[in-house]
């Protein structure tokens, strides 16, 4: 059991009209394994350069999430810096900072060869590759990418996508990836480059998901004080893969019950800067607020 994740740790540079962060603790990986981490182990490729903090590392290990893949490599942390206006649906921006993962070529400590499930967070597709290549037989293989990747990288990623079971992209990025503006036509075309599962992340309007025929919808915890949306997708698809890897069964309504943990742990996310919102929580307070979530959605059969 446990999970493989491969993507960025960085340093982030973040205003949103609620307040501001320089150089805090980020990264699609990192975010992803603090979420997964309240459910299953978590294995993490990537690399940080000779200016990571020491206690961004003894976080992570309090969370129990295992760094032997986590190389410390000369040269600078990978860096980013966006905005956020009123509508925190949209993250602009300012400055996407490779360094060292320009040069990264990750080798994949020997235990991580056998794991069953593979998480791609975004990350270079190239690299996305790179790490899944060096996986024996992974059971389920689920990604993420963005708006840079897409842009950057497009043939690179759609080769990625070949190998992908689930993928996990934002409203405007499906849109951006099929060059369609419909979201169910989007969807559809996506879903013709390979993944079998499409989940599509809308954020405060929820999240809906096309799974082999079948579309379902779950909307996004209701929230009065949103600080910072930065990592909201990467903490979703920590809670989404986490729960799935702790019970290793990907049926359509466990995947349903899955969206809804993602949507749950997302929703800490966003309460504060950073990883502030998801450190310190505990399991009760992540079932107690999945119970509220079914109050929120259920009805009645007419
Ligand atoms: P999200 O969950 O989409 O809000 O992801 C936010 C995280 O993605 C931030 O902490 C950034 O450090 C990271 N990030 C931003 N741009 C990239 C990129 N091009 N590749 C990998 N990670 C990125």
């Amino acid at each position: 059991m446990g999970i493989l994740v491969v993507g960025s740790v960085a340093l982030d540079t973040i205003k949103t009209p609620f307040g501001q962060v320089e150089e805090a603790l980020g990264g699609s990986a990192t975010y992803f394994s603090v979420s997964a981490s309240y459910f299953t182990d978590v294995r993490v490729v990537a690399v940080v350069g000779e200016d990571f903090p020491e206690k961004h590392v003894s976080m992570l290990k309090s969370k129990k999430v295992c760094l032997k893949g986590l190389e410390r490599a000369p040269g600078k942390t990978f860096r980013w810096a966006g905005f956020y206006d009123y509508d925190l649906n949209t993250a602009h921006t300012l400055k996407t900072e490779l360094n060292v993962f320009e040069s990264f070529e990750p080798k994949l400590p020997e235990e991580y060869a056998n794991s069953d499930i593979v998480f791609l967070a975004n990350i270079d597709p190239v690299l996305q590759r790179r790490v899944l290549s060096q996986v024996k037989s992974p059971r389920l293989v689920a990604a993420d990418t963005m708006n840079f990747w897409i842009e950057n990288k497009r043939d690179e990623l759609i080769e990625t996508l070949k190998l992908v079971d689930i993928l996990t992209i934002n409203e405007s990025e499906a849109r951006e990836l099929s060059g369609e503006p419909n979201l169910i036509k989007a969807a559809r075309k996506v879903l013709s480059f390979g993944p079998k599962t499409l989940i599509i992340k809308r954020g405060e309007y929820g999240v809906l998901m096309f799974n082999d025929g079948n579309f379902f919808s779950a909307p996004a915890y209701p929230l009065e004080a949103v600080y910072d949306p930065t990592g909201a997708g990467d903490t979703f698809a920590g809670g989404f893969m986490g729960y799935i890897s702790s019970i290793m069964d990907w049926a359509d309504p466990n995947l349903r019950k899955a969206l809804v943990m993602g949507s749950v742990m997302a929703s800490y996310a966003v309460e504060d800067f950073s990883l502030g919102g998801i450190k310190a929580l505990d399991y009760k307070e992540i079932e107690g607020r999945f119970k509220e979530f079914k109050k929120l959605s259920h009805f009645e059969d007419l």
